[in-house]
């Protein structure tokens, strides 16, 4: 997601959702679960679901976007498959006509022609996908973002920091949202920021003491 998303740690494990659409801040009812897996999730093998709620426009859209990545699977595997059958493709064709020998050399380059077919059709393959996607679902300009507008991106930086929740969105509001949906997980200062009022002081941190 581009750098100028806007972020923010929750002080718990479980969050009220807001019933604002992340995307054109609409009032939303229509439940959606999906999950994030950012560049760290592909080492700890981790991808976060969170339930949101958008609005009967934007939902459709983000439903067809959390499916964009399972595309980009697909792409992987036809990848391969094509770099393997280019590759033999390929030694059959570079192989000496009178002996059939194939050198090593000849091989190697059967090989490497084989991977770049093999990478072209894995990114088409994704491309096409969200070019199909993105006729079908088309950008309204009350949208922020194409797809998905907020991600629950797990605890703190490489879930070194358990006890939190961090949620990024492309609409500031939404966070804003977030922050006056569940008070109590935010501090002071982050509050007044995002929302431009006080904290509810009705919301001690623990009212039943610890927990
Ligand atoms: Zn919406």
């Amino acid at each position: 997601m581009p750098r100028n998303w806007t972020r923010i740690v929750m002080k718990g494990k479980a969050q009220v959702i807001p019933a604002v659409c992340p995307n054109c801040l609409g009032p939303a009812d229509l439940k959606i679960r999906y999950g994030y897996k950012g560049l760290e999730g592909w080492v700890t093998r981790t991808t976060y679901y969170q339930t949101f709620t958008y609005c009967g426009t934007c939902r459709p859209q983000a439903a067809s976007g959390a499916t964009l990545r399972r595309w980009g699977y697909v792409g992987v595997v036809l990848g391969f498959i094509a770099t393997i059958a280019a590759s033999v493709a390929l030694s059959d064709v570079l192989r000496d006509p009178v002996t059939g020998v194939c050198t090593s050399l000849m091989a190697n380059l059967a090989i490497a022609g084989g991977a770049v077919v093999g990478l072209g059709v894995a990114v088409l393959t994704y491309l096409a996908a969200r070019y199909l996607k993105r006729r079908r679902h088309p950008l309204q300009p009350s949208q922020a973002v194409w797809g998905q507008a907020a991600f629950y991106t797990g605890s703190g930086r490489w879930g070194l920091d358990a006890g939190t929740s961090v949620y990024v969105a492309a609409q500031p509001q939404w966070i804003a949202a977030l922050a006056h949906a569940n008070p109590e997980q935010v501090d002071e200062a982050t509050y007044q920021g995002l929302t431009g009022t006080a904290r509810p002081s009705a919301m001690p941190e623990r009212p039943f003491g610890p927990a």
